[in-house]
């Protein structure tokens, strides 16, 4: 049992190192090869579990591994090329869903760990903060955000997050979401029609409980997806 089993690259394994895990909890164990083996996953896995850096850390590594080259393509389609009046709209290439401020931010700070001296720029937007602060942060470019589903949905409709190249999504603490009615935001977030379409997307649910409502949600997000339970 090692972070050496598999091959997340160095930058992972630097930020592993720095972040002083020896030893990967079960959830990383068996959810990393399956999110590195490019599979769908449904996890039952309870807050405590090293739930977070089990799909930050394949993730970080697959966008590091497509190289530089896609984070910069990021970077100038979101118009961060363009100059004064063109850093706008920003295309994350990954997007991990939230219920609350508190899980949004730690799942933030984690993914700050991991991308430490990487070209990936991790952002977090989530309501009941000022929305004017949170916007200038994103168009400082944004590669990775981590979100509530309500804020989110106020950024796309001001045209300041678009979701055409968002080739991961993460679904944390679905069923807590659920619970908090936000399931109407996530399913205008995940179906959308610039979200890439399931099976070319790479999507990743976590939830505590798996009720019918998840089971539906995992039906329809999800494509041949690898159930694990932790
Ligand atoms: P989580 O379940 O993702 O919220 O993680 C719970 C706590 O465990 C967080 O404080 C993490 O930083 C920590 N943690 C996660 N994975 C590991 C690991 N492999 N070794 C040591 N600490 C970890």
């Amino acid at each position: 049992d090692s972070f050496q089993d598999v091959d997340m690259g160095e930058i992972i394994m630097n930020n592993i190192a720095l972040s002083r895990y020896t030893r990967p909890t079960p959830v990383q164990k068996y959810a990393i090869p399956i999110v590195k083996s490019k599979r769908d996953l449904m996890a039952c896995a309870q807050t405590g579990s090293g739930k977070t850096a089990a799909f930050l850390l394949p993730i970080l590594s697959q966008i590091y591994n497509e190289g530089p080259v896609e984070a910069t393509n990021a970077a100038k389609t979101s118009g961060q090329e363009n100059g004064k009046y063109g850093r706008r709209k920003q295309y994350p290439m990954a997007l991990i869903l939230a219920p609350t401020r508190e899980l949004a931010l730690q799942i933030y700070d984690e993914s700050r760990k991991f991308s430490y001296r990487s070209r990936v720029r991790p952002c977090v937007v989530y309501g009941g903060a000022d929305i004017g602060q949170q916007i200038r942060d994103l168009e400082r470019g944004c590669h990775l955000l981590v979100a509530t589903p309500g804020r989110l949905v106020d950024m796309m409709e001001r045209g300041k997050i678009g979701l055409d190249y968002c080739n991961y999504l993460v679904l944390d603490e679905a069923d807590r979401m659920l619970d908090m009615g936000f399931e109407p935001q996530i399913r205008r977030i995940v179906e959308q029609d610039t979200m890439p379409n399931k099976g070319l997307r790479q999507t990743m649910m976590f939830s505590a409980t798996f009720p019918k409502e998840i089971q539906i949600l995992a039906r329809d997000f999800l494509e041949e997806y690898i159930f694990l339970a932790v």
